[in-house]
């Protein structure tokens, strides 16, 4: 297994957007990072920067670009190992069009890991996101978003732009995770990455995988977060088929990022 796309990282250039919750005592610099995944026989990793601490909004749109700036450096520095995903914000409806304008005239096609509760919003189905997607569904962007909130606004989100992907991040426990395969049977947009809380419950994928078949399941780790190798072999000790787990740890994050 040494194919497999993470389709749920945060990268980052230095310490200050290193989300490693004890960076004090481990911290790997950027490179010493790379190494680290593909130890794991992680080979390519997609997902956004995200600062340490607080957002505030006297800080306005300009933070978000700073960070999407980084994305792209690090698109540089990493060249082919690594998918940029960038921010968007429902208080800055034209800047964060512009900037799906201008991130996709630099080939980049995801938007997210989007994470509201960090960022000083909390609704998926208010109305300066929903015109942010329309752009994005011009564009063909892919949408990661976190998942929280209302039930009800997820699925206005998803209902509301068919032409977008949405991966949400993290199964979650069983209640939350049932919700997700709920929707993906009901929506053939949604889809699901196995980043943080979830994986660890023997037997969810295979459930999962019975459910609503292994198209729409991405494989994700959360890293710096979480430990990657934890998550790929937890994806091959699951009772589902070879072909289900090549797609799940590679296939379909390939074919959705061609
Ligand atoms: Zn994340």
């Amino acid at each position: 297994m040494e194919n497999v796309i993470d389709f749920h990282v945060h990268p980052y250039l230095s310490q200050t957007e290193c989300l490693g919750m004890y960076r004090e005592s481990f911290y790997l610099d950027p490179m010493e990072a790379r190494r680290d995944l593909e130890e794991s026989g992680i080979m390519h990793i997609c997902g956004s920067v995200i600062e340490n601490g607080t957002y505030t909004s006297d800080r306005g749109f300009e933070y978000f670009r700073e960070l999407n700036r980084k994305a792209l450096k690090l698109q540089e520095i990493y060249g082919g190992f690594y998918t940029p995903g960038i921010h968007v914000h429902p208080d800055y409806v034209k800047e964060s069009c512009d900037e799906i304008e201008y991130m996709h005239g630099r080939g980049v096609r995801l938007i997210g890991e989007l994470v509201p509760y960090s960022h000083g919003w909390n609704d998926y189905s208010c109305r300066g996101l929903a015109e942010i997607l329309d752009t994005a569904e011009q564009y063909g962007m892919i949408v990661s978003y976190h998942t929280m909130g209302e039930d009800r606004q997820i699925e206005d989100m998803i209902a509301g732009h068919p032409g977008i992907i949405f991966v949400a991040a993290h199964p979650g426990q069983k209640g939350d995770f049932l919700k997700h395969i709920d929707r993906m049977k009901r929506y053939e947009n949604a889809w699901l990455d196995l980043s943080g809380t979830g994986l660890f419950r023997y037997g969810m994928l295979v459930h999962g995988v019975n459910e609503a078949g292994f198209e729409r399941f991405l494989f994700g780790t959360d890293y710096p977060i979480c430990n990657p190798r934890m998550y790929v072999q937890a994806v091959l000790q699951e009772h589902i088929s070879d072909e289900a787990k090549e797609c799940i740890l590679w296939g379909n994050a390939r074919r959705l990022l061609e």
